[in-house]
């Protein structure tokens, strides 16, 4: 990259007058559960790199985005109250399982409903559960609550080796495999969205059996499906787990993070720690999709520009299936693009211009896939037909325009 950079001949300039790059763009691959976390704000990052610099290297906050390459599945922020509610006291095994903390109790009982302090205290009970449970007692109970009325027959399967939570998950699953969507009770959720939480729910089984995050994960947050193109943000202390699918993932430039699910115990973070910087405003997931549209500052075919409410980065798409190049005006701030598909022999990078010379003119030819390309600020960028390209950039201008729209 620092080679491309160099022939590009335009000096990495970032935003604000900061010597490095604001943002980190990544194309990432889950095909198992990847832990459920959150990254600390600029605040907390700032005491905690104090307190230990060698867990937290750095002072900087970091939301991200993820845009989806492949049809993708995660889970992001807490779902509103009312859903977390009535699908915890609609299915049996979940009432049974948290029945015993206080905390549940005052979730299901506040009028008119709980409030995000409630939520906060509920997921700390069950992030604390322990790991080592025996499940016989949870699945009498189960039993029991199914037996007095609601129709639904028990689970077949019973936990042997598992915990609570893994009993909880597979009496669900097992339900499910013979009752379909009414496994679900009166819980109220799509019937779409009842089959897709229980594929997430394998997904978390297969990986990461009776992990008490995949409670939290499953019932009280957002499952987002995407299709290619498709993306959504997660702010600064904003929960989330990806779990299946590929994408470009695009995020402020820092390390910080805090894993409290789908990790091995060992690397689990402080749980207090968590819940004390956990944003908890549940919203729908809708509300965490990224809007796009076609972009000012691109000409002839044309890119897309996605609406990032942050700063520090913005990301255009230009798509490799065009007839025309498409050409993206100079920005003020560095470019730092990833080829992800050549549908064409004559793959090529023009660009004309530098900060100190608007005459510098380079061309890369034979592009190819999965090369990576950094622009620097002042340079107009070419991109031949059928260059498939996704570019993160920093630019104060467009930052103005998107605002936090
Ligand atoms: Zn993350």
């Amino acid at each position: 990259m620092g080679k491309a950079g160099e022939k590009f001949g335009a000096p990495v300039e970032a935003g604000k007058g900061e010597r490095f790059l604001p943002f980190l763009m990544k194309v990432l691959t889950c095909k198992q559960a990847l832990p459920l976390q959150i990254h600390p704000d600029k605040e907390l990052s700032r005491r905690l790199h104090r307190k230990n610099p060698k867990q937290f290297a750095d002072f900087n906050h970091k939301p991200e985005i993820a845009v989806a390459l492949t049809p993708f599945l995660g889970f992001a922020g807490f779902q509103p109250i009312i859903t977390i509610k009535s699908l915890l006291t609609s299915i049996p095994e979940l009432d049974a399982l948290l029945r015993p903390f206080e905390s549940y109790q005052t979730f299901i009982s506040a009028t008119p409903k709980a409030t995000s302090a409630d939520l906060k205290e509920l997921v700390r009970s069950v992030l604390r559960m322990d790991p080592k449970s025996d499940a016989s007692g949870l699945l009498k109970t189960v039993k029991d609550a199914l037996a007095a009325g609601t129709g639904m027959a028990a689970p077949e399967k019973e936990a042997r080796d598992g915990n609570d939570v893994d009993a909880a998950i597979e009496g669900l699953l097992s339900r499910f495999e013979r009752e379909g969507v009414e496994a679900f009770g009166k819980a109220e959720l799509g019937d779409e969205e009842k089959k897709r939480l229980v594929k997430a729910l394998k997904k978390m089984q297969e990986f990461y059996k009776g992990d008490p995050g995949s409670i939290v994960a499953a019932f009280m947050m957002n499952l987002i499906e995407l299709r290619p193109g498709e993306g959504i943000y997660v702010g600064a202390d904003g929960v989330h787990a990806w779990l299946d699918g590929q994408i470009i993932e695009l995020m402020a430039t820092s390390d910080n993070v805090l894993n409290l699910g789908f990790v091995p115990a060992a690397e689990k973070d402080s749980v207090d720690l968590f819940i004390d910087a956990v944003t908890c405003e549940p919203k729908s997931g809708e509300e965490y999709k990224l809007s796009k549209q076609e972009w000012k500052l691109s000409s002839g075919a044309g890119a897309t520009i996605y609406k990032v409410p942050t700063e520090e980065f913005s990301l255009y798409h230009v798509d490799g299936d065009a007839q025309k190049s498409t050409t993206i005006k100079p920005l003020n701030g560095p470019t730092v693009c990833i080829v992800t598909a050549v549908n064409t022999t004559a793959g090529k990078i023009t660009q004309t211009g530098t900060v100190d010379d608007s005459s510098a003119r380079a061309e890369v030819d034979d592009i190819k896939r999965g090369q990576v390309y950094l622009i620097g600020a002042g340079t107009e960028v070419e991109f031949a037909p059928g260059v498939e390209v996704w570019a993160s950039f920093w630019d104060d201008q467009e930052q103005e325009q998107s605002g936090t729209a």
